[in-house]
């Protein structure tokens, strides 16, 4: 080519990243991404000119990933926003290189369970969110008559337990109020996501109690998951209906699981970092920091859930991110608050568990980010392709760092991961083209309060 032979016309773009490492969805490929307006423009050749006026973010060989949307959090704000808020919340999402999530309908005060509930909940969340925030509403017994106006709110779907859901404020469904509330979020093609222990079961079981880790899993049998999941496969199949399964443990469920969707029931299904990555005979007796409903059960059972991932019977992996004080965390397993904090270390905790398996971090994407993101029907979040939202998170995969809980975000510095060593170090997270950490700090708040798209 002759030095007269005009290059490549340069492309117009407010904003470009440039990374060898870029995750789009058919892999990762060397390319450069232009962004205008805060929406992904093109994914281009990774050398492509680009104008002066253009911004150029290189990443050089740090990995550009879509922002990871966790569908499964619990914030808490208002009524008990001392064991969580969404300023906190909302921060150590963005820290961990989430740019979406989405709030679970209880624990806080009111719980989600009308459309005027929701209202309170949008005014104190709006003002604090660090990152994209939507709603789950809640079914609960007599609000049947709540969820098409919820629906036609906003909210992404609705959950209810089947056993107690831990707070008086949200109780569970029996089989006949399930029922009544499936029908009817069916009547809208709505979705219902279920805490899926069977409270006959978890009855029956020897109840928790002490510091054994040995007795509270006895106390939360995989029986219990497995027939609640077969009760949920059954009525989504009858009834025609969505039912997701909310951080599946039992890998025994996984065959009905399989089953049901091949035969084209739909049913999806969501487990959790902690599941993927800790084991129960590794919890130290009194440490209620790994206690959780359903529980983290044996190794054995991990591997599974692992081919169940591997084999697309598990679709999403979300953090389930369910803080309290530290004073409700007492060494008794029986009187203990139930919930594991994560919501900063989902991603390094994945990759690291991923990578020692044989999985990519297109993988992790897929099940971080394109999974949740396509469950709540977010089509402009989950992936790095023209006309998505740049959200982004730059990762630093091979870099590894040790969990020093005062150096996480969220409220109550608790955690199960405290001193573990973790690949995948974040080094910035990008909300509609803008920056918003740098190495773990917050360089500015941009999240807004979505809803769910009009069918
Ligand atoms: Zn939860």
């Amino acid at each position: 080519m002759s030095a007269s032979q005009p290059g490549p016309e340069p492309v117009e773009a407010e904003l470009a990243f440039r990374s060898r490492r870029v995750l789009t969805p058919d892999g990762p490929r060397p390319a450069t991404v232009t962004v205008t307006g805060g929406v992904i423009t093109a994914v281009l050749p990774h050398d492509t000119p680009l104008p002066p006026a253009t911004r150029l973010v290189d990443c050089g060989g740090d990995a550009l990933l879509p922002g990871l949307v966790d569908t499964h959090v619990h914030v808490n704000d208002p009524g008990r926003a001392e064991w969580e808020g969404f300023w906190t919340a909302t921060r150590a999402a963005a820290a961990g290189g989430i740019t979406t999530l989405l709030d679970m309908p209880l624990n806080s005060l009111p719980p989600t369970t009308t459309a005027a509930h929701l209202a309170v909940k949008r005014d104190v969340a709006g003002p604090k969110a660090h990152v994209d925030t939507g709603f789950w509403g809640g079914a609960i017994p007599g609000n049947v008559k709540d969820l098409r106006p919820l629906h036609e709110a906003g909210v992404f779907g609705f959950k209810c337990f089947l056993s107690p859901s831990g707070v008086d404020e949200f109780p569970q469904l029996d089989r006949e109020q399930l029922r009544q509330a499936l029908t009817e979020i069916a009547s809208f093609d709505g979705l219902l996501i279920v805490h899926a222990e069977d409270p006959a079961h978890l009855g029956s079981a020897p109840p928790a109690h002490g510091p054994r880790y040995a007795d509270f899993l006895a106390s939360r049998p995989r029986a219990a998951e497995n027939d609640a999941i077969n009760l949920l496969a059954d009525l989504a199949r009858e009834l025609d209906a969505r039912v997701h399964v909310l951080h599946l443990s039992s890998s025994d469920a996984l065959p009905t699981i399989s089953a049901a969707r091949r035969d084209g029931v739909r049913l999806t299904v969501e487990t959790c970092p902690h599941f993927l990555t800790l084991t129960a005979e590794e919890v130290p007796d009194g440490a209620t920091e790994f206690k959780c409903c359903p529980p983290i059960r044996e190794r054995e059972n991990q591997d599974a859930l692992w081919d169940g991932l591997a084999a697309g019977t598990i679709d999403c992996v979300v953090s389930d991110h369910s803080p309290c004080t530290t004073d409700l965390k007492t060494p008794d397993f029986g009187d203990a608050w139930g919930g594991i904090s994560s919501l900063q270390l989902g991603l390094p905790a994945v990759w690291t568990a991923a990578r020692e398996r044989g999985h990519t971090l297109h993988d992790v994407v897929r099940w971080m980010s394109q999974a949740p993101a396509r469950l709540a029907g977010l089509t402009a979040k989950g992936a790095i392709e023209p006309g998505r939202d740049a959200d982004f998170a730059v990762l630093a995969p091979d870099e590894t760092f040790t969990v020093d809980p005062a150096r996480l975000h969220h409220r109550n510095q608790v955690t199960a991961y405290a001193g573990k060593t973790m690949y995948g170090v974040v080094r910035s997270t990008w909300l509609r083209g803008r920056q918003i950490t740098d190495n773990g700090r917050i360089v500015e708040k941009a999240g807004r309060l979505i809803e769910r798209n009009p069918a």
